[in-house]
């Protein structure tokens, strides 16, 4: 199995335990539920189909599922069966529409929770409906459409071609399966891209209801974080939203939402070193002046990518000049050198004497008035975010942050 396997119960976890280790991540609830409701305050009647792929971006699914049941959201988009299987153990009892195309045994392993697959493949469509057939011989299997409207080329039967009306119409030819739901996802974030995919989109349906597809009750849903916020001609009946209800509005330029992970570490040591020593593997880096600097011990090994190097050696000016910050005392400090499997170095000389042992290291995040969010993470990382959030989420132990009272 390549998604993990999940704990519904967290592994045990207390902030106190957690945070006994080399890093851990603090998972913030209110923040998501609040962005749930600055989703919601946008898009009306739409239904919101909160996006938990991934173990929710790497924020653990089994912490956030109870915010879901206590703002009553009432679809849940996931990939895994194990993100399923810990939404139901949870106590979740909403939609469950997995939002890309399974393999046959996952999709007969998803019938005891309940996953409604997205469907855009009619040899898919029949093996599944020989599945549920074997199953439950009386009742209809709830389904989703994919449409490659949008044109991702992924998920979706291409209406464009003879091939693909012709797949269409094996798709519709299912007794066993019943089309609740019509979907299309958008691979670009033009204004004018994304108003004519969606135009193709409703063309789409209506070739399809001239087919015989019953479009009364039809869930139609098209839109992620990006369409949903800019484009509300695309929120139709449900909004897929994954970013936002994480506190990442992708490249939507808007502070209304709350980033709901931190990634901390803690100060293992603080050691002396003299000018002209190099930093770490590879010696990128050269201090120019006597050195503390501070042992975190995190590294790449975590998830903590190599990306985060910090070279000032002209050297090794092809790396790039990345000067990756972490926080220590609501203060920012540099990372030195290459970031090793284990263990990364910062330095804070001139504040050597205020930087003690298991100071609390904040890598992502916020700590007191300081902040490092999401566009410095990407640009010093040199990678796309949720990339390395969701890598970094299956690595290190996480936790929800208490709530204020
Ligand atoms: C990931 C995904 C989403 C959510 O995208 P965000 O930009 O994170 O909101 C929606 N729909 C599909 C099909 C996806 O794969």
């Amino acid at each position: 199995m390549a998604a993990p396997i999940l704990s519904s119960t967290n592994y045990g976890l207390t902030p106190a335990k957690a945070a006994r280790g080399n890093g851990w991540i603090e998972v913030d609830a209110a923040a998501f539920e609040a962005n749930i409701d600055a989703v919601r305050a946008d898009i009306g009647t739409a239904r919101l189909a909160a996006v938990m792929k991934a173990d929710a971006y790497g924020n653990g699914i089994a912490l956030l599922i109870p915010s879901i049941i206590a703002k009553r959201v009432t679809d849940v988009a996931i990939t895994s069966n194990e993100e399923a299987r810990v939404a139901r153990a949870l106590g979740y009892r909403g939609r469950l529409l997995r939002i890309r195309t399974a393999t046959s045994e996952e999709m007969e392993d998803g019938f005891r929770f309940g996953v409604e697959e997205t469907v855009g493949n009619p040899e898919v469509a029949a093996r599944l409906e020989q599945m549920w057939r074997k199953r439950s011989p009386k009742r209809r299997l709830p389904v989703h459409l994919a449409l490659n409207a949008g044109g991702m080329s992924r998920n979706g039967v291409e209406l464009s071609t003879p091939y693909g009306k012709a797949e269409a119409r094996a798709l519709l030819g299912h007794p066993s399966l019943h089309i609740v739901g019509a979907m299309t996802h958008y691979p670009s974030e033009e204004e004018g891209d994304i108003l004519g995919q969606l135009a193709r989109y409703h063309e789409d349906l209506a070739w399809l209801q001239g087919e015989g597809l019953t479009t009364a009750g039809l869930v139609r849903h098209t839109a992620n974080t990006f369409a949903t916020v800019k484009h509300p001609a695309t929120r139709l009946d449900m909004v897929r939203v994954g970013g936002a209800i994480y506190g990442d509005p992708g490249s939507v330029k808007t502070e209304r939402f709350v980033q709901t992970m931190s990634i901390k570490s803690r100060v293992a040591a603080v050691n002396h070193y003299p000018a002209g020593q190099t930093v770490a593997y590879d010696r990128t880096y050269r201090l120019e002046r006597e050195s503390w600097l501070a042992n975190i011990p995190l590294g790449y090994s975590d998830g903590y990518r190599r990306g985060f190097s910090h070279a000032n050696r002209p050297e090794f000016a092809a790396e790039g000049r990345n000067r990756s910050e972490v926080l220590i005392g609501a203060a920012r400090f540099p990372i030195v050198g290459r970031v090793t499997m284990n263990t990364l170095m910062v330095d804070v000389t001139g504040m050597q004497d205020k930087v003690r042992l298991d100071d609390e290291v904040v890598l992502f995040g916020a700590q007191g008035a300081a902040r490092i969010a999401q566009a410095e993470f990407e640009a010093n990382g040199s990678a796309y975010a949720p990339e390395m959030l969701a890598v970094l989420g299956a690595t290190l132990p996480r936790v929800l942050k208490e709530r204020a009272r």
